[in-house]
């Protein structure tokens, strides 16, 4: 199975990735995340990553591009992939079409996960991040086992700098004008499901797999 997980920063894209990517085995290709690694990890890309991100614009899309097209070559992705937080622009989402065209293996399903602005905000200044494998906590919906640790690998929990209150609405309003268009662009593909992203986490996962399973 290929998959976007489409949503704004904060509806829940991240959680759902990794619940998909353990029941399809599959693995889940996160630009965040990455980019996230290779800031911790001093590279390059990293530098060049973190004023964009910091600042909750997005990083310019041959950068982001340049990453995926490497990425979905590599065997894991042979038998699917869940993309969460990419494609963000139309270019993007052009670029990946034909990188996944070229392979044979164009995207098959587009979840978009709609959460109102509101409790993006309130779901997002609760949230802290482990920086070393990724895993995301929310101080009162998915609250750490292990007081301020992480349950998978007991590095101590961020909350992110682009997390904070000023950022996030930044990227609120980045995501409006950029990335939601791409909700049009799969629909003509006839490639939309749309999810209410509202409830439990559960609910909402069973939402998405019931809809996966009709579609
Ligand atoms: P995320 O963890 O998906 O919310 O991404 C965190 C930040 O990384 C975003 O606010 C962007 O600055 C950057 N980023 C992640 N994915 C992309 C993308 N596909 N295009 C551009 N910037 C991205």
């Amino acid at each position: 199975m290929r998959l976007i997980l489409l949503g704004a920063p904060g509806a829940g894209k991240g959680t759902q990735a990794e619940m998909l990517m353990n029941a399809y085995n599959i693995p889940t290709i996160s630009t965040g995340n990455i980019f996230r690694e290779h800031i911790a990890n001093k590279t390059d890309l990293g530098q060049k990553a973190k004023g964009y991100m910091d600042q909750g614009q997005l990083v310019p899309d041959e950068l982001v591009i340049e990453l995926v097209k490497d990425r979905v070559k590599k065997d894991d992705c042979k038998n699917g992939m869940i993309f969460d937080g990419f494609p963000r622009t139309i270019p993007q989402a052009k670029a990946l079409d034909i990188m996944l065209d070229e392979l044979g293996m164009p995207i098959e399903h587009v979840v978009n996960v709609d959460v109102q602005d509101e409790i993006i905000v309130e779901r997002i200044s609760g949230r802290r991040t482990c920086l070393a494998c990724g895993e995301t906590y929310h101080k009162i919906y998915k609250v750490e086992l292990k007081d301020g640790l992480c349950n998978k690998c007991n590095t101590e929990l961020t909350h992110r700098d682009d997390d904070k209150l000023e950022t996030v609405k930044k990227r609120l309003e980045v995501y409006h004008s950029q990335t939601k268009p791409l909700i049009n662009y799969y629909q003509e593909q006839d490639k939309l499901i749309n999810i209410d992203g509202l409830g439990k986490v559960d609910e909402v996962y069973a939402k998405i797999t019931k809809a996966l399973e009709v579609n």
